[in-house]
């Protein structure tokens, strides 16, 4: 047995357990990072990386069929998705080359391979064979999709986000089941490739969360292309048929079979923690996940949770903004809260949907005065230089003008936050965003656009007061 102590063992080599490790090591810590597998996490392997470069693919097959949309010659593009999957796998490698054991050791992070299990508060098992000490835990150990319960569904074979990357052939009829933001991200690659897609979802509308007018921009855009979109469609059960998988939807009160080759499950993911034997440490845990306070500690003051595990919001942003806040809280006993008020929040669906803060209905509970100023995409030249002018960005504001919120759909949505994000962060109201000199012809004229127009209709009454007291 190797016994060893540790001033911080990291459990998961995902988004939050990179950037706990690396920050804990270069805080001057003792750090192991200790992961079940591969370093890099759900991001690298089966999540942000592969989708986004997936969707890379998927829009210059959608931009080659419609290129005489910018007056060159559209093509049918062949689609050879090994070559495509080969792509993916070549970024990752790249990638992933930031999160390798070399890389960490680097860091000063000691790196173990195993699954990690609690033996008490402060010990630690790893694999089969090693025990570790430890003053300190960050647990980052993610999550993993939930298949909803469809009678049928495990019997007729479905795949989730980590079988989609290594497909070999390309499904001619696809069924994705979920609306969020990985149905509609995935659901919209593959039908940009070549499968016919059917996308159901429960809710009234797709990428719920978001402002209704974003839903509803992106579901005209998708029927616009051709997905078949489902809403307020319940999934009552699947056959399988020899090879075919039918998906029997309830939707306005009547039953409709969804005929396809395979079936995509994007409805939501939770915490991975059963293998963490975490009644060893006297950890608290529900069915969300372990149960943290603001600081991110759990019941355990020594024992913090960050990222997917802690059943918070799923981002990669957001699981190493909280590894950042549980690792200074955990080596200088700080006091840092988490605050998800300002988590920016992007889907990669084409257009592109991007929000941050308040909607207008949220907005006007905490403030009576929040209204909106709108910048629809067609009044931004950039927009329109590169033939998508389709969107708009919405800010909510409150009577002084500060930012409450942001609601996105266009071209690089999410790039539009960066700016508006500080802005809230340090109190720098839409007049002060707005006298920043913006350069042209960028997307971020569009903020700019509001904040003239919430001038011009708002602010010029007192400023025309102030000028004309001078005379
Ligand atoms: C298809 C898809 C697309 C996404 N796109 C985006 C995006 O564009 N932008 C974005 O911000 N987020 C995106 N996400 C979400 C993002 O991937 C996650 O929120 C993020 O990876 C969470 O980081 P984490 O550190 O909590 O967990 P992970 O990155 O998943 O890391 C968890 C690690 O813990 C390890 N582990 C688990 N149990 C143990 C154990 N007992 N012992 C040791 N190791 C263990 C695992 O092997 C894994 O390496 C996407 C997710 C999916 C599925």
């Amino acid at each position: 047995m190797n016994d060893r102590h540790y001033d911080l063992a990291v459990i998961g080599g995902g988004s939050g357990g990179l950037t706990a490790a690396i920050m804990g090591a270069r805080l001057g810590a003792r750090v192991i990072l200790i992961d079940k597998t591969t370093l890099g996490g759900d991001c690298l392997h089966y999540g942000c990386v592969p989708s986004k470069a997936l969707i890379a693919t998927a829009r210059l097959a959608h931009r080659m069929r419609h290129a005489d949309r910018w007056g060159l010659t559209a093509h049918e593009p062949t689609i050879d998705i090994q070559a495509v999957m080969a792509r993916i796998a070549s970024i990752q490698a790249r990638v992933g080359e930031h999160d390798s054991p070399e890389a960490l050791a680097e860091h000063g992070v000691e790196v173990a391979f195993g699954g990690a299990r609690f033996l008490t508060a402060h010990r630690l098992a790893i694999g089969g064979g090693n025990e570790i000490d430890a003053a300190f835990v960050v647990i980052a150990t993610g999550s993993h999709a939930m298949a909803p319960p469809i009678p049928g569904l495990k019997e007729a074979g479905f795949l989730d986000h980590r079988d989609v990357f290594s497909l070999t052939e390309l499904p001619a009829r696809f069924v994705v089941i979920g609306g969020g933001p990985i149905g509609c991200e995935l659901g919209q690659a593959f039908s940009r490739l070549g499968s016919a897609v059917t996308l159901v979802q429960r809710n009234a509308r797709i990428v719920p969360r978001e402002d209704p007018d974003v839903s509803s921009a992106l579901l005209d855009a998708f029927v616009r292309e051709g997905i078949d979109v489902r809403c307020a469609a319940n999934p009552v059960r699947v056959e399988r048929v020899d090879q075919e998988r039918r998906v029997i939807v309830e939707q306005d009160g009547a039953e409709v079979v969804v005929a396809s080759d395979a079936i995509l499950v994007a409805t939501g993911r939770r915490a991975t923690i059963r293998s963490l034997d975490l009644d060893a440490a006297g950890v608290a845990f529900d069915e969300r996940g372990i149960t943290v306070n603001e600081r991110l500690a759990t019941n355990q003051a020594h024992i913090f949770a960050v990222g997917d595990c802690n059943g918070g919001p799923q981002f990669t942003h957001w699981a190493e903004h909280e590894a950042r806040i549980a690792t200074r809280n955990a080596l200088f006993k700080g006091s840092s809260k988490r605050d998800a008020s300002l988590l920016p929040r992007v889907t990669f669906t084409d257009p592109e949907v991007a929000s941050v803060g308040l909607s207008l209905e949220q907005a006007k509970a905490e403030h009576s005065d929040a209204h909106v100023h709108v910048a629809p995409f067609d009044k931004v030249d950039r927009a329109q230089c590169e033939s998508l002018a389709e969107g708009f960005l919405k800010l909510v504001v409150d009577k002084k003008d500060r930012i409450l919120g942001a609601h996105a759909i266009g071209p690089e949505a999410g790039e539009l936050l960066a700016e508006i994000v500080l802005a809230m962060e340090h109190g720098i109201d839409l007049t002060q965003v707005g006298s920043a000199i913006h350069a042209y012809p960028t997307m971020t004229r569009a903020t700019r656009r509001v904040a003239d127009e919430r001038f011009f209709e708002h602010g010029l009454d007192s400023w025309a007061a102030r000028l004309f007291a001078n005379f």
